[in-house]
């Protein structure tokens, strides 16, 4: 009996400790201590529950204290915490990524908390015996109901004393492990929405034309950066040369800063994708390839961001109606080499290159070559202490990109070819303590990104009247929102669904009459 109580004791002292270790917002600037009692209860509401289940027993723990360390883990270094995005990242991540983040601290830290899981879920035991019954199931209960009642009440209190950090800590969306089974139920909806993505209206149904003769086609390559930032590209005015290769280029017309979709690859690629504006975020059509497509042109899509062989990725149902679409392994630089292969035969062509660019690590993404900023080893445990590492290896990244875009305008240098580039979103390297992207703290440099052009020579003796008019709106201030009409104007191709002020080119303006049967299309 002594020894039962004793085991009872240190099962409660270990589950107020896993509320307070793995609830780490309970300790940010401007929340209440007040914040905590909740937690607390909660936490010991779900232990003295999941530990009378048997069945469940050993499963809850393992998950509390393996999603718990890992959490704070994020939490505490990288200001990550559990989100539909968090959790969609890790089950569509690849193995490079995964290998980044897996260092010995985190392996040791899961090693522990699956140590204590094991301790904690054979003390629940001797925990439910020192409290036989009815008493035990009340008991429960009773925790539960505080735990319910003293959250929402505090969060009205602290919302209405205007508390906000103190209610922001207190959602439920934020409370490990409650966060973590939230995501989950927001990653199976957003399974729905990708296909709901694959449903979309067709932009081929709605009336189209091309405005050139059909030999004149050029071959458009729209090249998807990853998480670079607007500022750290030399040619928009960065003290550090990152751009050596195309501040030289001749044919290149740069919009400055571009204002993302949003600051996580999987939704800024709708808005990429698709007409989805910033504005009104719903999209009314599907992809521009499969304009494409009907007006001729061999199109592809080739990445590198690879999947662990999951279907339903958001992206995969926007790009699937391309010609040909593959996932490369290796390195950016690759993604030309397969470009080469395609646009060897004459012919217009669309080409959607998406790359790994700027991700993290950042020093894991460039070969020796582009290295031209040292040092650049950082721990992933020191961050802010290694920051002027991390933005070295991060301009690296920068001059990786570069190469690798000047090196597709070397395969298309001779033909009628017209090369755009922007990036997902952009990145947060220690600004107030962030890092990287998709974080709910607002942070401008997540969403400033590039947006250039480079035409060829013979695309603008082609059409000379659009360079033009794509030079004459520089400065024009532009968003993602762009992306879509002015690719289809750089192909030559007029839509009923293309928005002219969108497009840089000042092409796809309606046609003023349709004639026949796509005045039928018209009426969407
Ligand atoms: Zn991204």
């Amino acid at each position: 009996m002594r020894g039962s109580r004793f085991g009872s004791v240190v099962f409660v002292v270990i589950s107020l400790l896993a509320a307070l270790c793995y609830n780490p917002q309970l300790y940010a600037t401007g929340v209440s201590p007040l914040a905590a009692v909740p937690v607390l209860l909660l936490h010991l509401a779900l232990a003295v529950t999941f530990g009378g289940i048997p069945g469940l027993r050993w499963g809850y723990f393992l998950f509390l204290h393996v999603a718990g360390c890992a959490l704070t883990y994020f939490y505490t270094l990288f200001d990550v915490s559990m989100s539909y995005d968090t959790l969609a990242w890790l089950l569509e991540t690849n193995r490079a990524e995964v290998d980044s983040f897996v260092t010995w601290p985190l392996f040791l830290l899961l090693c522990a908390g699956i140590a204590v899981s094991l301790v904690h879920s054979s003390l629940s035991q001797s925990f439910r015996a020192s409290l036989a019954g009815r008493r035990y199931a009340a008991m429960a209960g009773l925790l539960l109901l505080c735990a319910l009642v003293s959250a929402e009440g505090g969060r009205a209190a602290f919302k209405h004393l205007g508390g906000k950090a103190s209610y922001e800590a207190l959602s439920m969306s934020r409370i490990v492990p409650v966060s973590v089974v939230k995501a989950a139920a927001a990653y199976v909806r957003e399974e729905r929405r990708s296909d709901t993505l694959a449903a979309l209206p067709d932009p081929a149904d709605a009336a189209s034309s091309l405005v050139i003769p059909d030999h004149e086609k050029p071959v458009v390559v729209f090249i998807i950066g990853e998480s670079a930032r607007a500022d750290h590209f030399g040619i928009n005015g960065y003290e550090r040369d990152t751009t050596p290769r195309l501040s030289v280029e001749r044919n290149i017309i740069n919009y400055g800063v571009c204002r993302s979709f949003a600051n996580t690859t999987r939704i800024s690629l709708i808005g990429i994708l698709t007409d989805a504006t910033i504005e009104d975020r719903t999209p009314r059509h599907g992809s521009f390839i499969s304009l494409f497509n009907k007006h001729g042109y061999d199109t592809a899509f080739f990445s590198r961001q690879n999947r662990l062989g999951r279907s339903g990725h958001l992206t995969d149902a926007l790009v699937s109606g391309a010609g040909t679409v593959e996932y490369l392994k290796g390195v950016d630089r690759d993604l030309v080499t397969r470009l080469q292969a395609f646009v060897a035969n004459a012919g217009g062509k669309l080409v959607v290159l998406h790359t790994q660019g700027s991700h993290f690590s950042y020093n894991q993404q460039y070969a020796a070559e582009h290295r031209r900023f040292m040092p650049d080893t950082y721990s992933n445990e020191a961050m802010p202490r290694d920051i002027a590492n991390v933005i070295n290896a991060y301009d690296n990244s920068i001059v990786k990109t570069d190469a690798m875009i000047a090196e597709t305008i070397d395969v298309l240098r001779d033909r009628n070819a017209v090369v755009l580039y922007t990036s997902d979103h952009g990145e947060s390297l220690g600004e107030n303590g962030v890092f990287f992207h998709g974080t709910k703290k607002v942070a401008d440099e997540q969403y400033e990104v590039p947006l250039f052009l480079w035409y060829s020579d013979v695309y603008e003796k082609s059409r000379p009247d659009v360079v033009a008019r794509l030079r004459r709106v520089r400065g024009t201030p532009v968003t993602h929102d762009f992306i879509y009409h002015t690719l289809l104007g750089l192909g030559g191709i007029r839509s009923t669904i293309a928005s002219a002020s969108h497009d840089l080119s000042g092409v796809t303006a309606p046609p003023l009459r349709a004639s026949g049967d796509e005045a039928v299309a018209l009426t969407e």
